[in-house]
């Protein structure tokens, strides 16, 4: 006779089935030095949206137990905080470069789609000069942003750089008010 379940009266029967003809059943009270399990073991693991199991079993009736693992902390954490891009370029640099297992990005979302827009599979583009800030947000609902610096790509500073004679071309006092604080 070999035990193949404890399904009912958990604790006190025990159901055996016959080894040899695989049929008739009987039912015997546990013995009294009880269950006696072995260790723990993981038999599914956990990811940051599923629960795992673990197992174990008990060496005198073979009875199995199981538990849940609790879900995966969930994080993230992003290759940059901050890029700049000019206005109508469009960038994928951005990545998640750190999450938990069996997470993935659920959506990307632009507070100013206006300054900055991205698509749902992270592309960014630059609309007009500004700052706008990009979220991601993933399946487990963690999410976390970048900051979107939008800029003119022949702006005030830019052109300066590119062409140091025009600086010294330039008025004194003209040059050094920025172009943002101008009024004409
Ligand atoms: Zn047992």
């Amino acid at each position: 006779m070999i035990p193949w379940a404890v399904t009912r009266n958990y604790g006190t029967l025990l159901y055996w089935k016959c080894s040899v003809c695989h049929d008739g059943t009987k039912t015997e009270p546990i013995p009294a030095t009880g269950h006696s399990f072995g260790a723990w073991k993981q038999t599914k693991a956990p990811t940051a949206l599923k629960k795992g199991t673990k197992t174990r079993i008990c060496s005198n009736c073979k009875a199995v137990e199981k538990q849940d693992i609790k879900k995966l902390k969930a994080k993230i954490k992003l290759n940059v905080k901050s890029i700049p891009l000019q206005v109508k370029k469009s960038t994928t640099a951005v990545k998640v470069t750190s999450k938990a297992k069996g997470d993935s990005i659920k959506s990307w979302k632009s507070n100013k789609p206006k300054i900055a827009s991205v698509t749902s599979k992270g592309k960014i583009t630059g609309k007009k000069v500004g700052t706008a800030k990009i979220k991601v947000t993933l399946k487990s609902n963690v999410s976390a942003t970048v900051t979107v610096k939008v800029q003119n790509p022949w702006g005030y500073h830019r052109v300066f750089h590119l062409f140091p004679m025009l600086w010294m071309l330039m008025p004194r006092q003209l040059a050094m008010v920025p172009l943002e604080n101008r009024k004409d």
